[in-house]
């Protein structure tokens, strides 16, 4: 039976901590701390930075890594390395994906360890096969930046047949505008198989998928875009879980292994359309298989992205993570004929399945569990459809003090959809809110619900919503 995806990530893990003293480290939220060149943490190496730098705090934790191994969550969306627009078309590049990653700080450099260590993973205990590996790193474009040819078959002990050359844009790796950054060889995966590396034209295509990317940082791109040599050498690298998966699963796809498949079925149940086929371009007649991709990957990035506290909103990332909402949105009600409500309740898989990344907040089942669903439930239903709502001061209140909103998006919320809120009596609200006791919110957030039409038992906000009737109901989240 095919290896199934927590045990490729575990046995990663565990490969650079039990065998070559790695430290283990864990992923940090998507919300980048700290670094305003980034819109989401986009690679296993981001929260690593201050080390590259030679930044880090001399009392940190951080400054004492020398040898570390990871699996990083990471979101693709806007910013240098923005992959939205492929999602859906092809099965392995996502907004949210698992990299995983082992780094050297000043430690093992090219000739070292490093890739003794990343060349027996993916060919290794794993069963993917050494000749279908095809490396990259020829220096064409630039002889002193990037890795040469036989420089890269030598590092990973490949004939140099194996290796193809490329210029800066696959071979020298750049977290962003600026950041650490340096020359790189990309280990792709011929899932065709006993091909002369050679006769493959196109290096990124489903038959050839790159599984991961080994960094040999050495500079730092400054804000006037000039390369600063950094005070010592670093090994990064970065492999997709949801590829490694598809490769040792045997799967050409990233939605066929048992990272998506259990929720391909939940959106199946919820959706007017047949199974979820694989079919892709001209074959995917209506693209209902599209659809599925989509919204499999977006409702994963969504449920991550607010567990981190990034919501749906009006700038920067918080306005990416509202197009993908919109999107996820879209694709459910038009293309799989969805019932409204039912992106939201795809949140109880995708936590089930990440349990690992959402659990923290789930966990809090009660309070904060609740207003996660609830932006499903404000954001799927109120954004994306046109049922006109009219608006008190004390629903805004409600919607800010009891369920976590930020005022200021709640008023933009409505303003979008053309309601006003009366700003007089909502700060009174505010003012007295300082007095007030919890009781008296309580009565006005009930009756402010009612107002809208939501049946407000005590336990009914505890539930992701849909529509029933002309009524709101929550069903069991
Ligand atoms: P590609 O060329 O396929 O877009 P990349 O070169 O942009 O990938 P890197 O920045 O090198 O990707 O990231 C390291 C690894 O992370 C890749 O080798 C791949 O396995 C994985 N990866 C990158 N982007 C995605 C994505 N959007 N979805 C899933 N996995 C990804
Ligand atoms: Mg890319
Ligand atoms: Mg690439
Ligand atoms: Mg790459």
């Amino acid at each position: 039976p095919p290896l199934p995806a927590a045990q490729v990530r575990s046995t990663f893990l565990d490969f650079f901590r039990d065998k070559h003293g790695h430290l283990l480290v864990p992923s940090s939220p998507v919300r980048p701390r700290g670094d305003p060149s980034l819109l989401f943490v986009n690679a296993g190496m981001n929260q690593f930075k201050p080390i590259f730098l030679g930044t880090a705090d001399p009392r940190s934790e951080m400054a004492s890594y020398h040898r570390v191994v990871n699996s990083q969550k990471c979101v693709r969306a806007g910013g240098k390395h923005n992959d939205l627009e492929d999602v859906g078309r092809d099965g392995y590049h996502h907004t949210f994906f698992e990299m995983l990653g082992n780094w050297s700080f000043g430690d093992y450099f090219k000739v070292g360890g490093a890739l003794y260590c990343t060349w027996s993973r993916p060919t290794g205990e794993g069963g993917a096969s050494v000749c279908n590996c095809v490396m990259s790193g020829g220096g064409v474009s630039d002889g002193v930046l990037v890795l040469g040819t036989l420089t890269t078959s030598v590092l990973l002990r490949v004939p140099p047949a194996r290796v193809l050359p490329f210029g800066l844009k696959d071979n020298f790796w750049e977290m962003g505008d600026t950041g650490p950054c340096g020359p790189c060889t990309e280990i792709h995966y011929d899932h065709v198989g006993g091909r002369d590396a050679r006769t493959l034209v196109n290096m990124d295509s489903p038959d050839v998928v790159e599984i991961w990317n080994l960094v040999f940082i050495q500079y730092n791109r400054e804000v006037d875009q000039s390369l600063r040599l950094l005070p010592r050498f670093s090994v990064d690298t970065g492999m997709g879980l949801e590829r490694l998966t598809g490769v040792l699963q045997g799967r050409r796809s990233n939605y066929d292994t048992d990272l998506f498949t259990p929720l391909l079925h939940a959106i199946q149940q919820r959706s007017g359309a047949g199974p979820y086929a694989g079919r892709t371009g001209t074959a995917d007649e209506g693209q209902v298989d599209l659809a599925y991709r989509v919204v499999a990957d977006h409702i994963r990035t969504l449920s991550v992205c607010i567990a981190d506290g990034v919501h749906p909103g009006m700038s920067g990332a918080e306005l990416v993570l509202r197009r993908i909402l919109r999107r996820a949105v879209r694709f459910c009600i038009e293309v799989l004929k969805a019932p409204q409500g039912a992106l939201a309740s795809l949140v109880p898989t995708v936590t089930y399945m990440l349990v690992k990344y959402i659990s923290h907040n789930a966990s809090e089942l009660g309070e904060s569990g609740r207003r996660f669903c609830f932006w499903f439930w404000f954001w799927s239903e109120w954004s994306g459809t046109n049922c006109p709502v009219c608006v008190s001061a004390s629903v805004a209140w409600s919607l800010h003090r009891d369920l976590g909103f930020p005022l200021d998006l709640v008023d933009l919320m409505l303003a979008e959809r053309g309601v006003q809120v009366d700003r007089q009596e909502l700060d009174r609200l505010i003012q007295q809110a300082g007095v007030s006791s919890r009781l008296m919110l309580d009565v006005l957030s009930l009756a402010a619900l009612q107002r809208v039409g939501v049946p407000h038992t005590d336990d009914s906000l505890k539930y992701a919503y849909r529509l029933e009737d002309g009524r709101y109901v929550f069903p069991a989240c």
